[in-house]
């Protein structure tokens, strides 16, 4: 029999486990329960396929949607795994052939929805199934759909106790990335688990860069978000809180040339699934979409999720934004904070009652606002959004991630003590019954109707703040509520009020110090653009394209036939011969016979219209004059003694020496960058991808030059391929 570490890169073409991973199989192996928590995108699913294919008999795989089901089975098929599904679906024809292959032996997994599991007629087939080649385990996905507590309570689920008492011999393994203690304790009474293997993996994604950017305007809000799309090339999903912004924002965009499509609950359910297929299939590049979308969506390369409308709860916002990036590579992740949305979820919240009685659901509208002031607290805060996050789950995170907007630029703080005088006594005189945008309004000396009405532009605070402009004393006005500095009513009107702080920060006693966001960065173009780089993308893009012709020609998605992150190997390492293709991680046998000859057919092809563009030509393919830098580095003269005698700027010395390195010379590097700068580099580049050197360099806090960054990144290129 194989071991677990030969089947993974066999039959998955992975090196190694992902952490977790091998101690759950060999749980599985020796037939023990097993709760498995792991965030999207950890690797939940290899958890229960890799001991299906090496445990003798079927493996049952309950799983709630449809689309799932297929997804998964189509991509073990293409690993050369008998995979199937049973649902109402299929034809009668279609359900005997799958029958026959299960009672035959050749399938190690199948697929089913618990609807269907407890029919008698289906039973009666397990039965049989389990007399005639055994069940090896049942692996309930989606686990946390067992609960009431939890987002997606599905009643089918808890009927699946009845397989314990069915089959006592078969272990249970229950998987779900749900964040919440409540849920998970659930699972373990609603399942009946045994002295079960619990797996809690970090709730970390350390591979997603978050980001809120504050909205200004309909119209600079729609620039920020078109610039967030251009910024992110591949997929992406737009979520947006009503129907009528979803399709708003879809049509815009595509009036900016940008396929994306709609998606929400008006739509009915065929067009719905159209285009969910279109995107998943990368016919279509954007879904804007309501919340509705996206559970269950196994997609693994969605390159960005933008929240464009406030979310309603910090644990929705991070299964939402999580659906980014689950392939492992960078992704980004933005949020989009306007203070008008957070006053159209109040009023809502303010609004829920009783379907049947109609009175006010008091409970539910106290645990939404708390939920929703938790969402602006995040959203507001300046610790780092990780840190925030992981807290909202009970993990401790040290902070420092590097990978969000917090702790790349950490917002200065301000002391606007004099301002909040201000602010405060306006509210003072105006009786506190009006809300931020009036107050801002007397404060700048706005010529107003509403305001002559009430003789406001008599008060001594009229147009003592026109030196702000709105949005800053906006920024102000909701820092101090954050902050506790001030009151407001939640009856929908937000009437500001004055509480004791706010009364000390009146009589002097307080100061008031508020995180003012940086401008937005110039764009420092990184001028000696790698010409590699252009080389390795290029060759992606076509590598992309014959991907999703064989898809089409399949059905299938065109991930399931090589991830973004086999693709960007291939990219890099140009693999011609069988042996080298196998190498990549993500290729197992049935992908190697499969596919290979296509792509090293579509290699071959790029490298001899392009010709310097190979990795592997060496001396042969370097020009003279990097090979008299090099001469001049291996006898010893530094950076600048080779500038100076060949003439040349420092700089083209450097990219020499990285060109050389990239081309497979050794250097002796410790002589122009010390081994902690080199260990310093590259854990940056470990951190932000090695991708854009202009991230690597902002990280970095521009403590290093663009050109050690590029010779240590080619250095890092090197390691990762020997
Ligand atoms: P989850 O169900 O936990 O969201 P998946 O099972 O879909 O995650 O796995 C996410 C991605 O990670 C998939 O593309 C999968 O092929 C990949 N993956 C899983 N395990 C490994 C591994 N050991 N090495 C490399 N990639 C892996
Ligand atoms: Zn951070």
């Amino acid at each position: 029999m194989l071991s677990p570490q030969q089947a993974l890169k066999q039959y998955f073409g992975y090196d190694s486990f992902r952490v977790g991973q091998d101690q759950i199989v060999e749980a599985a192996l020796a037939n023990r329960d097993a709760l498995i928590i792991m965030p999207t995108g950890g690797g939940k699913s290899l958890c229960f396929q890799l001991p299906a294919l090496l445990k003798s008999g079927l493996t049952l795989v309950i799983s709630p949607l449809i689309a799932l089901m297929q997804d998964q089975v189509a991509a073990l098929e293409l690993n050369g795994i008998g995979a199937t599904f049973l649902n109402s679906s299929l034809s009668e024809v279609e359900r005997q052939e799958r029958i026959d292959r299960i009672l035959a032996g050749t399938i190690k997994l199948l697929y089913v929805a618990p609807e269907s599991l407890f029919n008698p007629n289906f039973l009666t087939f397990l039965d049989r199934v389990n007399a005639q080649i055994g069940i090896s385990g049942v692996a309930v996905d989606e686990a946390h759909c067992v609960s009431e507590w939890g987002h997606d309570f599905r009643p089918d689920y808890r009927q699946l106790k009845q397989l314990r008492s069915r089959y006592p011999q078969v272990s249970i393994m229950a998987l779900t990335a749900t964040a919440t203690e409540r849920v998970r304790q659930d699972i373990l009474t609603q399942l009946e688990l045994r002295q079960p293997m619990i797996h809690i993996a970090s709730f970390n994604r350390p591979n997603l860069y978050y980001e809120v950017i504050a909205k200004q305007g309909k119209q600079q809000s729609y620039a920020e978000l078109l610039r967030q799309i251009q910024r992110n090339p591949g997929a992406g999903i737009i979520y947006c809180f009503s129907r009528k912004s979803v399709e708003l924002i879809a049509e815009s965009l595509q009036k900016d040339g940008i396929i994306a499509i709609p998606y929400h609950g008006g739509m009915n359910s065929k067009e719905r699934e159209a285009n969910q297929n279109r995107w998943i299939r990368d016919d279509a590049r954007i879904m804007v979409a309501t919340i509705a979308f996206g559970m269950g969506i196994n997609k693994p390369d969605v390159r960005f999720v933008i929240h464009y409308d406030l979310p309603r709860n910090i644990e929705g916002y991070y299964q939402e934004s999580g659906r980014a990036g689950r392939d492992d590579e960078p992704s980004h992740c933005a949020l989009f904070l306007g203070y008008q949305d957070i006053e159209r979820l109040k009023y809502l919240i303010e609004q829920k009652v009783d379907p049947q009685t109609g009175d006010r659901l008091e409970e539910e509208q106290r645990i939404a606002h708390q939920q929703l002031r938790q969402v602006v607290d995040y959203a507001e805060g300046t610790e780092c959004r990780r840190t925030i996050q992981l807290r909202y789950f009970g993990e401790t995170f040290t902070g420092n991630c590097g990978n969000c907007d917090n702790c790349r630029n950490p917002k200065p703080l301000q002391d606007w003590t004099v301002e909040a005088q201000k602010f405060l006594s306006c509210i003072a005189r105006t009786n506190e019954r009006f809300g931020m945008a009036y107050i801002i309004d007397v404060l700048r000396g706005a010529k107003k109707e509403k305001i002559q009405q009430y003789g406001h532009e008599k008060l001594s605070t009229y147009g003592i703040g026109k030196d702000k402009t709105a949005d800053e004393w906006k920024i102000l006005g909701r820092s101090m509520l954050h902050q506790g500095l001030l009151a407001q009513t939640t009856d929908g009107y937000g009437q500001l009020k004055l509480n004791d702080l706010s009364w000390e920060i009146l009589r002097s006693k307080r100061v008031v110090n508020i995180a003012v966001p940086t401008k937005v960065q110039v764009d420092r173009s990184d001028s000696q653009d790698n010409s590699r780089r252009d080389t390795v993308e290029a060759l992606f893009d076509q590598l992309r394209s014959l991907r999703k012709q064989i898809a089409n020609q399949q059905s299938v998605a065109p991930y399931v036939i090589f991830s973004d992150s086999t693709l960007k190997l291939m990219a890099q390492q140009q693999p011609v011969t069988l042996e080298a293709f196998r190498q990549l991680s993500g290729v197992g046998d049935r992908k190697l016979t499969q596919y290979s000859e296509q792509f090293i057919a579509a290699i071959q092809s790029y490298q001899q219209d392009h010709p310097d563009s190979s990795k592997k030509s060496s001396s042969q393919n370097q020009s003279k004059t990097q090979l008299q830098t090099l001469e001049l580095f291996e006898q010893g003269l530094n950076i600048s003694e080779i500038a100076q005698q060949r003439e040349l700027k420092p700089s083209t010395v450097w990219s020499h020496l990285a060109q050389s390195i990239e081309l497979g010379h050794q250097l002796e590097i410790t002589r122009i960058i010390s081994p902690e700068h080199q260990e310093e580099i590259i854990k940056a580049i470990e951190t932000v991808g090695a991708e854009s050197l202009r991230n690597v360099f902002d990280h970095l806090q521009e403590r290093h030059d663009y050109d050690r960054i590029r010779l240590v990144k080619a250095l890092w290129f090197r390691s990762k391929q020997s």
